[in-house]
């Protein structure tokens, strides 16, 4: 017994010890010099994970919401048009965080496994003048994903700023903030980029940061107003002491070693990796007959992956038997979609986790009275890392 199950849900995720171990560390200063060159460091390297050699990071103490929150108060004043690009539950949070601050917002919306179409979008930008966008990467109540590329060009053709929540996304799947032309690409540490639970991190564009320089009104969060936290972060680039909030000290530090693992991995590399293990999940779910929300794989997420239960299998014993094998995975998010379970597989997940997972699955199905071939997802999974 290792006393401790492994923790296959979409974030929190499992942690890397040396990440864990900073943790621990005693909190020092927020004005230590060690401090100031971890956050310097941190910031950064945000630039390269985020591939945005121009643009300005920022690390607030705060969830994913709050990035979401930052970005949309910081962009939007009372009257503004918006337009939210959803493929679930993320999406209508986005619709409804941006109301909160005036803006008249339009929302496009897929079926249930779908994503709305460029030419949808298209459709809209034509209709209306927009002051943003907002789209999920990748949503995580249906594991759908979208490419953010073709609507960052969409952006840049009828002058809408963009912004991507890549809360799900970031370090994960591929992506290019400079070279798309993404104005805001923003996450959270609990996810891909592998750090717990407690900092909002997200890179504006100079455009984004020119657009927030030319706003008539305040911004109507007075926490989250770049105001505020720009000369912070110029101040810890600049190593030098400031303050405005106290940061999370030992999450900085934190991030700072993830941020290490996660470029010496090489993003590129990560991608690749985190692509072969979904891969090799979706392969066992086929192969236990178990269908994904996701219509085809062109738009599954590499980072999780939504299964539809089979029709006899309740959620309520099922998961609970996931977790008797060893393995915490995540029920459904969409209350009114047929009984489903999530699995994360992003940050330091390998091959043995995933094995492990279905194992754990399979052991769950067979106590649900689900018939299948034993080992049939396994071998599937087995197959593509071997390949
Ligand atoms: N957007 C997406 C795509 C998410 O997956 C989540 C969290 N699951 C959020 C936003 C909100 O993040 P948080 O829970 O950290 O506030």
């Amino acid at each position: 017994m290792k006393g401790r199950k492994l923790l296959m849900i979409p974030g929190p995720i499992e942690f890397e010890p040396a990440v864990l171990s900073m943790m621990s560390k005693p909190t020092t200063s927020h004005v230590a010099p060690d401090f100031i060159d971890s956050f310097g460091n941190c910031i950064e390297m945000m630039r390269n994970v985020w591939q945005s050699p121009s643009g300005q990071p920022f690390i607030v103490g705060g969830t994913g919401t709050f990035a979401m929150d930052m970005a949309g108060s910081n962009l939007i004043e009372p009257g503004d048009n918006a337009l939210v690009i959803s493929s679930g539950f993320f999406g209508d949070r986005y619709a409804a965080l941006l109301k909160r601050y005036g803006a008249n917002v339009d929302f496009l919306q897929p079926q249930l496994g779908s994503v709305v179409t460029t030419e949808e979008i298209e459709t809209a930008l034509k209709q209306k003048k927009y002051k943003l966008m907002t789209f999920t990467h990748v949503d995580t109540s249906t594991s759908v994903k979208i490419n953010p590329q073709p609507i960052a060009e969409l952006g840049k053709k009828y002058d809408v700023l963009t912004i991507l929540d890549g809360v799900c996304s970031v370090a994960g799947e591929n992506i290019q903030q400079d070279a798309w032309g993404i104005d805001v690409v923003l996450t959270a540490s609990q996810k891909a980029v592998g750090v717990p639970p407690g900092l909002a991190l997200l890179v504006a564009s100079p455009k984004a940061m020119a657009a927030y320089n030319s706003r008539k009104t305040p911004v109507g969060n007075y926490y989250a107003d770049w105001g505020n936290w720009l000369p912070i972060m110029q101040a810890y680039e600049a190593r030098k002491p400031s303050y405005f909030g106290t940061p999370p000290v030992n999450l900085v530090f934190a991030l700072e070693v993830s941020l290490k693992i996660i470029l010496k991995e090489e993003i590129e590399k990560r991608f690749k990796r985190h692509q072969h293990i979904a891969d090799s999940f979706r392969a066992a779910m086929k192969a236990l007959k178990l269908e994904i929300i996701p219509a085809n794989d062109t738009i599954a997420a590499n980072t999780l992956t939504a299964v539809y239960l089979p029709t006899n299998v309740a959620p309520t014993d099922f998961i609970p038997a996931v977790s008797a094998a060893g393995v915490i995975i995540a029920g459904g998010l969409l209350k009114d979609s047929k009984p489903y379970f999530r699995v994360g597989h992003m940050g330091s997940v390998n091959a043995t986790d995933i094995l492990g997972t279905i194992a754990a699955i399979e052991t769950a199905l067979k106590k649900c009275n689900y018939s299948f071939t034993a080992n049939a997802g396994l071998a599937a999974a087995q197959n593509v890392l071997l390949g």
